[in-house]
């Protein structure tokens, strides 16, 4: 269980972070459900933790924002005085063929997926060495492993993600503090809701398991890495892909 600890995740208004918000709040943390456009969804996310008698509130702030994210981590140290699980879930894709994709796609991209990621662990891992404690968990891609047509800047930010996981598990381990990523795989949300029915039928015949993973399937992972069960498990990436890429 994660009663008393404090949780931080990342783009949870809706998708996959919604889903891993409302399971570590099932599990008796406090989250923190952060977002960015999306105001009235993240209170919804809130709305549906307490009516299941868990405890969450909400924060916006773009995660590619270095100092909006300083600000954001010393808002949630300052309201609750540590952090012990950071989820970095946030994501976009602005997909296109590498010869046709504008620089502002590329960077966006990796502004958001990437360096999101490192300005959230920036701030909150000076609080998690002083506890001598936490959690971090980021959310990568099997592309960032195989890598996918039409997602260079996707990808290459996936697998940038997986190479951050690795070297601040290095670099935090000695202090308690585990950093792992999870790597799903055709997860049914908005964001893969829009590729074309060809796209989808395609995917789906690459899953050795033979269907799509849901928002939960991915929930249940971050649950476990955030839980002492995995105190020992750091600087791994876990596949959550019905067997899609090993
Ligand atoms: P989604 O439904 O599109 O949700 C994305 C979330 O990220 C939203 O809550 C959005 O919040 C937030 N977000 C976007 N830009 C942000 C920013 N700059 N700052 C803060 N929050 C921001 O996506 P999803 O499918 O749940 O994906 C979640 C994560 O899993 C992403 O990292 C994605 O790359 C990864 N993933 C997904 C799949 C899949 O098949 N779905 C597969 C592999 C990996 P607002 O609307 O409030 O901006």
């Amino acid at each position: 269980m994660l009663n008393g600890k404090i949780a931080i995740v990342t783009g949870a208004s809706r998708g996959i972070g919604k889903a891993i918000a409302q399971k570590l709040a099932a599990r008796g943390a406090t989250v923190i459900i952060n977002y960015n456009g999306s105001e009235a969804r993240a209170l919804e996310v809130k709305a549906s933790i307490k009516a299941e008698g868990g405890s969450a509130d909400v924060y916006r702030c773009d995660v590619s924002d270095f100092s909006g994210c300083e600000a954001f981590i010393h808002h949630v140290i300052k309201t609750y005085g540590r952090i012990d699980i950071l989820v970095n879930n946030a994501g976009i894709t602005r997909d296109g063929l590498l010869m046709k994709m504008s620089e502002s796609d590329f960077d966006q991209v990796i502004s958001t997926n990437l360096k999101g990621a490192f300005n959230t662990i920036r701030f909150a891992s000076r609080q998690m060495l002083k506890q001598r404690s936490g959690r971090i968990i980021n959310m990568a891609s099997v592309v960032g492993v195989s890598g996918n047509a039409g997602q260079a800047n996707y990808a290459a930010s996936k697998a940038g993600v997986i190479g951050l996981t690795k070297a601040a598990a290095k670099e935090l381990a000695s202090r308690g503090i585990t950093v792992n990523a999870i790597a799903p795989g055709f997860i049914e949300t908005e964001m893969t809701a829009v590729l074309p029915d060809k796209v989808k039928e395609s995917a789906v015949s690459q899953i050795p398991l033979g269907i799509f993973g849901q928002p939960e399937d991915v929930a249940n992972a971050a649950a476990f890495l955030a839980s002492d069960e995995a105190c020992y498990i750091t600087g791994q990436v876990l596949h959550v892909d019905g067997g899609m890429v090993s």
